[in-house]
């Protein structure tokens, strides 16, 4: 079968003229626009130059997508979220009330609903016991007027994706549009179908910001496919779908690549940590694989879990009445206190003791430390102590993200193997997660990777501890073989900093010796601490890794909680 894109573009489509916007018939390069009516002059406090109507601005987001991605700019569309994305592309290849669209439930509902407003018949080819899609059975359900297939990767709600040859019988058979709908896809993403864009006419990827870059309150989504496609898309396209904060917004969530980094990599952890501790949970049967950030489970009563949790505060998703679903609940990987909060409020779901009502609800009307201090006297628990920091300077850029209440995680990469190993102690032995993402000018030397490294952290650990309430304020520590380390520390906010080590040797771990003072010092500066450093020793290498293992053991001493909620200073001030 031919996949032929003009047979698919309804006549009124094909036939119509796109409205063109003043900035579309723009010629020469002026600096005087009087073109569009808008407000000429910017409005006071709004950081963009949000007066102007967004002009080049997309084409900006698409370059930087093409470069993410491997996708040519002209292969790129830009939309109000990929919902849409998804009504467009329903609009541009399909007649209403004579056409039809694919989908194979239980998926997204937004497909059938968006068929429905385009007056589309939806024929629905439910998945297989794994969830799988049977492609043959599919493609003979399909007619001569079935324009769109939607296919769900990873699905919503069940968490699983398809097998790429499973898309690719799809696409080499149906002779309209296969819609691969990748909204979950930065969680999985080896498992991505764009480099069949290539191979396939018929191959319309969307992809969202709304998910893993944190962006669902922007609406940005993306289509990726033929030029030939876009331009289709384009042209029905309202001329300035997506406004300027939308696009700026995206273009910072794609230059952050560590902080994307580190949250995907830690919503996959909790996912498969839930995953875990749910089977234990009354109630639970079975939880499904998932690869995307949510997780689907069978319980033996939905219905009434489902409003248990509600009445908890904890929101899921019930999922129970799409077909293979039944007794199922979606739930959405949460901040590692809100899965304990769900945790918590399961386990007593049948038994008397019910949380708080309106934990979670009422925490939204009010400011962050209110809520938290809310949640901690609701149940229990004490808020969560992380921070992420994100500095750049001229010679360095630097992420790091600090979990005090931790469990020594570490995932360090500064590009100093030895340096790395050394932060590494502050995680393992102080029982915090720290997560550094360093990218410094280490062609010059390692000073001021080190240095901009102990200032962010440094940073990151005074914004996690927070208003100090509760915490022991003072830590020091012996170890270690031939040596002997000893940090004195104090959280009371004023720096002091005392350095008794000397080493033999001018470079441990081909680090300069004299940058590990240097990391101490700048770590004293920037969290507003005291800190006295001894060691002795015969070996430098023990040395400094005794004091690196001290220091963790100390902060770990300072930063851990009394039973207390006051200020641990007769200053009544930190
Ligand atoms: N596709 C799927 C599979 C989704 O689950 C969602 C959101 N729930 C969307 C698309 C919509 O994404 P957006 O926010 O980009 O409109």
């Amino acid at each position: 079968m031919r996949f032929n894109l003009k047979s698919i573009i309804p006549e009124h489509i094909a036939s119509m003229i796109p409205y063109a916007s003043a900035r579309d018939e723009l010629e020469g390069d002026g600096s005087v626009f009087l073109d569009a009516n808008e407000l000429p002059q910017p409005l006071p406090d709004m950081p963009m130059d949000v007066n102007r109507y967004p002009g080049e601005q997309p084409n900006r987001l698409k370059k930087k997508l093409s470069a993410v991605k491997g996708v040519q700019a002209g292969s790129i569309f830009l939309g109000n979220g990929s919902d849409e994305i998804i009504d467009m592309l329903m609009r541009c290849f399909s007649r209403p009330g004579q056409d039809q669209v694919m989908v194979f439930p239980p998926t997204f509902g937004m497909y059938g609903v968006r068929a429905r407003v385009n007056n589309l018949e939806v024929i629905p080819h439910n998945l297989d016991g794994d969830f799988r899609i049977n492609a043959r059975e599919a493609l003979n359900k399909a007619g001569p007027d079935t324009r769109l297939i939607f296919v769900c990767h990873p699905n919503n709600p069940t968490g699983n994706a398809q097998n790429t040859e499973t898309i690719q019988e799809l696409l080499a058979h149906f002779n309209g549009i296969v819609v691969v709908d990748e909204a979950y896809i930065d969680f999985c993403p080896e498992k991505s179908v764009l480099p069949l864009l290539k191979e396939y006419p018929n191959l319309v990827v969307l992809q969202t910001f709304s998910k893993a870059y944190g962006l669902a309150g922007a609406r940005v989504g993306v289509a990726y496919a033929s030029s030939d496609i876009i331009r289709v898309l384009e042209k029905v396209s309202f001329p300035y779908n997506l406004g300027t904060p939308a696009i700026r917004l995206a273009e910072k969530a794609l230059d952050s690549h560590a902080i994307f980094r580190m949250n995907v990599e830690s919503i996959r952890a909790s996912r498969d940590q839930l995953a875990g501790i749910i089977p234990s949970l009354p109630s639970a049967i079975k939880v499904y694989p998932s690869v995307a950030n949510f997780l689907l489970v069978k319980v033996s009563d939905a219905d009434a879990l489902y409003r248990h949790l509600a009445h908890s505060g904890v929101i899921v998703r019930n999922r129970s009445k799409e077909p293979g679903c039944q007794g199922c609940l979606r739930i959405t990987t949460g901040t590692a206190e809100e899965n304990q909060l769900l945790i918590e409020a399961w386990k007593a779901f049948g038994s008397a003791k019910v949380l708080q009502p309106g934990v979670a609800g009422a925490a939204r009307a009010t400011t962050q430390p209110e809520a938290e201090e809310m949640q901690a006297n609701t149940t229990g628990k004490v808020p969560v102590r992380e921070a992420t920091i994100q500095r750049s300077t001229a010679e360095t850029s630097i992420t790091v993200r600090i979990r005090l209440d931790g469990h020594g995680y570490a995932n360090i990469s500064t590009g100093i193997p030895f340096y790395d190993h050394m932060l590494e102690q502050i995680a393992r032995h102080g029982m915090m997660d720290l997560e550094v993402d360093a990218r410094g000018d280490l062609e010059v030397d390692p000073h001021h990777t080190m240095e901009d490294t102990a200032i962010s952290i440094g940073m990151a650990f005074r914004k996690a501890l927070g208003n100090k309430k509760g915490i022991d304020r003072y830590g020091f520590e012996l170890p270690m073989d031939d040596s002997r380390a000893k940090v004195l520390i104090d959280l009371g906010g004023r720096s002091f900093f005392k350095w008794d080590v000397s080493f033999s040797a001018s470079a441990i771990g081909h680090v300069p010796s004299t940058l590990f003072q240097h990391f101490f010092r700048s770590f004293a500066d920037a969290t507003a601490c005291n800190l006295h450093v001894e060691a002795t020793g015969e070996d430098d290498h023990h040395k400094v890794e005794a004091v690196f293992k001290a220091f963790a053991r100390a902060l770990k001493m300072a930063v851990a909680r009394n039973d207390s909620a006051t200020l641990p200073s007769t200053k009544g001030l930190l």
